[in-house]
């Protein structure tokens, strides 16, 4: 299965990645960074595993990110 993982610090809230992937990414009130939905926490890396139908929308967010923190293994 795919994973995403975001650097989550390093958000400057540019929406992008939740106009890709609505389901998986929303914008947090709090902080106005981006939040990976339903993912888990290690340090400053949020990780979330998804279905493989899932991974095009996400290659799509992680390309659209201007500082190029969303992975997808
Ligand atoms: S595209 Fe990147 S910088 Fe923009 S809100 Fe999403 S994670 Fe943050």
């Amino acid at each position: 299965m795919p994973i995403i993982i975001q650097q989550r610090s390093k958000c400057i809230g540019c929406n992008y990645c939740v106009e890709q992937a609505p389901e998986h990414w929303r914008m947090s009130k709090k902080d106005g960074k981006a939040t990976l939905i339903g993912a888990v926490q290690k340090k400053e890396f949020w990780s979330l595993k998804i279905q493989e139908a899932e991974k095009e929308k996400n290659v799509n967010a992680s390309k659209a990110c201007p500082v190029k923190i969303i992975q997808i293994r």
